[in-house]
């Protein structure tokens, strides 16, 4: 039984203030409760200790959307694994479009950081996903398998149960645009057959596939009743605390 990971990634939005204002929101409908999700926010640096500070009493947690692959040193501007345990973060996305497109992480960048990440008693999330033109030409799963497969690589099986997979079509990221949840399906299997294919079918049965793009309360529903479907990354939706209230609200709402 894999338990369902809502996850809300702020982007470069909320400094200390917003988040503060956010993250009680969201703690308040929560506070008391044990959700039979995992939920977790993952603020802009700056914002966590404030996020980590609302959510104290609940079983909401915080995590990171990036990360260097070296504990420290000369690397200006970058935050280390060990300053994420300190602030008590226990997630940290990697290898997320964004980062990949605009800070140009290549795979093989995004494979230091996640192996970072899990040797460092952290969960990694790690993003892959095709972009439209590659949807159209229909090398959408060659693209995920070779994305996914960097990371896997340097990964040993020990610390397979400390990643989760969100499978992000770039086209459906913060456009409005939501893959079918037939489409989700089919890939979210795929990525999970590649993980068994690499490392065991029970291996591959215990990490969690999220959905990230375009998740919002009409469409959550469907898209997490999907059976290889154990969460979703959400971006625009978990800045408006309720619409993330309710998409978990949703995930609680459904048994498989
Ligand atoms: C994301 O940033 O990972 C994301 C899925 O964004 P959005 O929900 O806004 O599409």
């Amino acid at each position: 039984m894999r338990r369902f990971l809502i996850a809300g990634n702020w982007k470069m939005n909320a400094g200390p203030t917003e988040a503060k204002k956010l993250a009680d929101e969201i703690a308040e409908t929560w506070n008391g409760k044990s959700p039979k999700s995992e939920v977790l926010i993952c603020p802009p640096f700056v914002s966590i200790p404030f996020v980590v500070k609302s959510f104290r009493d609940t079983a909401l947690k915080t995590g990171a959307q990036n990360v260097h692959s070296e504990s420290n040193g000369a690397f200006t501007g970058e935050i280390s694994t060990e300053m994420l345990q300190e602030l008590t973060c226990e997630y940290v996305i990697t290898g997320h479009s964004e980062r990949r497109e605009f800070f140009g992480e290549t795979d093989a960048v995004v494979a230091a950081k996640t192996k970072r990440v899990v040797t460092n008693e952290l969960k990694a999330i790690v993003c892959v996903g095709e972009k439209l033109e590659e949807r159209k030409n229909d090398s959408h799963r060659d693209v995920v398998k070779f994305q996914l497969e960097a990371v896997i690589n340097s990964i040993d099986n020990e610390y397979a149960s400390d990643l989760v997979i969100a499978y992000e079509p770039v086209w459906a990221i913060g456009t409005g645009e939501t893959a079918s949840p037939e489409q989700a399906q089919e890939m979210h299997k795929f990525i999970r057959s590649i993980l068994s294919d690499f490392w065991s079918e029970t291996i591959a049965d215990n990490i969690r596939i999220l959905y990230g793009g375009s998740m919002k309360p009409g469409n959550a529903k469907e898209l997490l009743s999907q059976p290889d479907v154990d969460g979703g990354l959400i971006g625009g939706a978990s800045l408006d605390s309720s619409s993330f209230n309710e998409i978990i609200t949703i995930a609680e709402s459904i048994t498989k």
